[in-house]
């Protein structure tokens, strides 16, 4: 047997066939096999593991590579173009080609391995024992699901909290907005292209024309176009008993309550109205439908064409009559209106019912309201105010809660200080202090803005300063003429409002009545604008009236009520004004005028501490008449409490037609009564006779 170190099986299988045919020692069996196999190295290679030359295929260079050629001495350098960013001294870095690496015999001595059994001399290791099974994973799945199920059950506890917790501020802090103006129709398109009579505005004026037309023309086909989002309304208790409803005005029915009858704002019905398309198709009338939150933007009285604004500019709608009443709007300060969003957002004026919506949250929200003006609006904004803080009164000291504090700032010496005289208006100012109101006169608001506190501080005239939660102003009203100068319509400049005359008409078929018109009265040979309801209705009604073919003419006489509660009472017609001359007629009212109020029941009438000289002042101007003079004639009349008897505007104006003079004012006086007016009058409960007594009536 031969041992050696030969690897290869030709070699192998080569030796011992030396080995068995020649028996010679072993150095030469050797050599011998080394010389024979060599020579048959490339001849006999078997069909296994051939063998095959690292450089088989490859071309063999020399390693290591010969120096490179040292470069050229620079000033050698031939002068020809080098490439860009060429670096003449640039490190040489000399390009080494490393040889390729020999073929590997693994994966054909394995091959061989598998089909011809073991061909190496080094023997196969047996393969490594096979690993222990692993562990059974971890159940985080029953982890995963653990946490879930708690985490869900934190998250709805968290969820019911915050529920909770909700509920409890929205109960405690109503969050309030305002509602989104709604337009009636929709679209532009839905209105009609061209009506019969077109009323622009649902006031006072504008409703009662719309009766006059129908009383009149009983095939009428009326439309209305109004700016506000809601059907015709009255103005009136806005000031006054909307103010003692226990909840914010519910736009559905806005109802309130007064001598304990339950009433509403709306003077019309929604049945009352039919859609604007079913308005337009219906070919004769009677009929009415309305366009709400629509505003017209001018009127070409020539093409007798109403332009309305729409999204995308001006729709035009077109009329045989048309009349404008489109009001007043509410005056506001001039700091208020540039003072910063802070300040106007606490700052409120009256017009308009969304204008009552905003206020009535914030004043029954706070804690000290100022109202700005002494006229009507402010008088009765105050008082009716001061009679709900009264009545809320024993509940909010339930609650423990301070009642509202109503200051009323006035910039003259009393309320209804442009009406009456200065003696009167101080005495009325008691009538309104008596219900807890602080009366500031001649006074006015210079400044507004934040307090330290956040609160609203105003600085007054008079040096001082108020800080309070908000401001209610009532500073009167102006026309609303923007109508005019698109539409060419002619202006009153002296008396504000659109130039008409005697029988309302400002173009042809075109009318103005309500506060908007500056009507001409032939009577008086002036011009008169007036800002009450009454006239608004009669002026609405004489347009509408004329609308349909009659020519009545405009002669009122200026009219207003105005009523604080059992407190006052006031009715004026015809011209009056503060700085006219007026001559009074007042009733004495003593101690001793009280009737007898007969025995067992109890005497009427409140001890009023706030009036300055006690019972005597408190009496002094309880009941009068006062007559307003021009040039020693009698032209305007106020009853001053006189007890209100039927017709009295119409027999008024009658009187005042005769252009009385002033000799005749105990006449006139005793026309209306005032003789047999008495200071106290009893209580309707008061006059009902106590009954007989019949219990014993068998055993006298
Ligand atoms: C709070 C308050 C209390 C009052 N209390 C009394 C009182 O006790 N006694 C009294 O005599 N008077 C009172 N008045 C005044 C009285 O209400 C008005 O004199 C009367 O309403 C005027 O009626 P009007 O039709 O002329 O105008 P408004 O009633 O002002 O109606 C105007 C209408 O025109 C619409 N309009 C305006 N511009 C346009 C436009 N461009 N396009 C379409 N529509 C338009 C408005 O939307 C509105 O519907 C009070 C007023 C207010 C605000």
């Amino acid at each position: 047997m031969i041992n050696g170190t030969l690897r290869y099986c030709n070699h192998i299988r080569c030796i011992n066939g030396i080995n068995h045919v020649i028996g010679i020692n072993k150095e030469l069996v050797e050599s011998l096999a080394t010389f024979v196999c060599s020579r048959n190295y490339s001849k006999d290679k078997g069909s296994c593991c051939e063998d095959v030359a690292q450089t088989y295929g490859k071309k063999l260079e020399p390693w290591p590579k010969p120096d490179p050629p040292p470069p050229a001495w620079r000033s050698q350098c031939p002068y020809e173009p080098q490439p860009p960013n060429y670096d003449p001294y640039k490190i040489k870095v000399p390009d080494v080609v490393c040889p390729p690496l020999p073929p590997s015999n693994v994966k054909p001595m394995l091959e061989c391995a598998r089909t011809k059994g073991p061909c190496s001399l080094k023997p196969v290791p047996d393969p490594p024992p096979c690993p222990p099974p692993p562990p059974p994973p971890f159940p985080w799945i029953y982890v995963w699901a653990l946490l879930s199920f708690f985490g869900l059950m934190g998250t709805i506890y968290q969820l019911f909290l915050w529920k909770e917790y909700r509920d409890k501020i929205h109960s405690a802090i109503q969050k309030w907005r305002p509602r989104r103006k709604v337009k009636r129709p929709f679209h532009s398109d839905d209105l009609p292209a061209c009506v019969q009579y077109l009323i622009i505005g649902t006031g006072a004026a504008g409703w009662a024309a719309y009766r006059a037309i129908m009383e009149h023309d009983k095939k009428a086909k009326v439309f209305f176009i109004t700016k506000e989002d809601c059907l015709p309304y009255n103005r009136m208790p806005m000031s006054k008993h909307m103010w003692w409803n226990p909840a914010p005005p519910d736009m559905m029915t806005l109802n309130y309550i007064e001598n304990w009858k339950r009433k509403t704002m709306y003077v019309a019905e929604c049945k009352t109205f039919v859609d604007p398309i079913t308005f337009y198709r219906k070919t004769s009338g009677p009929a009415a439908s309305i366009a709400s939150g629509w505003c017209v933007l001018r009127v070409d009285a020539d093409d007798h064409v109403a332009w309305v604004k729409t999204i995308c500019g001006e729709q035009p709608v077109y009329y045989e009559r048309c009349l404008i009443a489109v009001g007043a709007k509410a005056k506001n300060l001039e700091i208020f209106k540039s003072a910063p969003k802070f300040v106007r957002e606490r700052v409120q004026v009256m017009r308009s019912i969304r204008d009552l919506e905003l206020a009535y949250r914030r004043v029954k929200a706070a804690r000290h309201v100022v109202i700005l003006g002494g006229g009507f609006l402010g008088s009765e904004l105050a008082w009716y105010l001061a009679r709900m803080s009264k009545e809320g009164e024993h509940i909010q000291h339930a609650e423990e809660e301070e009642p509202v504090q109503l200051v009323q700032v006035v910039k003259d010496k009393g309320i209804l200080a442009g009406v009456v005289p200065e003696y009167l208006a101080e005495w009325a100012t008691e009538k309104i202090k008596c219900e807890g109101v602080t009366v500031i006169p001649k006074t006015q608001v210079y400044d507004a803005f934040e307090s330290p506190d956040g609160r609203l501080q105003l600085t007054l005239s008079n040096g001082s300063s108020i800080i309070t939660d908000y401001v209610l102003v009532a500073v009167g009203t102006e026309p609303r003429e923007e109508l005019a100068e698109p539409s060419y319509l002619e202006l009153d400049r002296v008396n504000g409002g659109f130039l008409v005359n005697t029988e309302l008409e400002a173009r042809t078929h075109l009318y103005v009545a309500g506060d908007a018109a500056s009507i001409y009265s032939q009577w008086k040979d002036t011009r008169l604008r007036m800002e009450h309801y009454g006239n608004a209705e009669e002026q609405g009604y004489i347009a509408g009236a004329n609308m349909t073919g009659y020519w009545i003419p405009c002669n009122m006489e200026p009219h207003f009520k105005f009523r604080l509660g059992d407190s006052l009472d006031v009715e004026g017609v015809g011209e009056v004004g503060a700085c006219m001359p007026t001559v009074a007629l007042f009733k004495p009212c003593g101690e001793d005028s009280k009737p007898q109020v007969p025995e067992g029941q109890e005497k009427t009438g409140e001890d009023m501490p706030c009036f300055k000289k006690a019972d005597e002042y408190k009496s002094r101007y309880k009941r009068g008449m006062l007559f307003y003079l021009r040039d020693e004639t009698v032209v305007g009349m106020v009853f001053w409490n006189i007890p209100p008897v039927d017709d009295r505007y119409e027999a008024a104006t009658e009187v005042l037609r005769a252009r009385p003079s002033y000799k005749d004012i105990n006449i006139i006086a005793g026309l209306f009564g005032f003789p047999e007016t008495q200071c106290d009058y009893l209580s309707e409960a008061e006059k009902v006779d106590p009954a007989p007594c019949i219990q014993n009536w068998r055993f006298p």
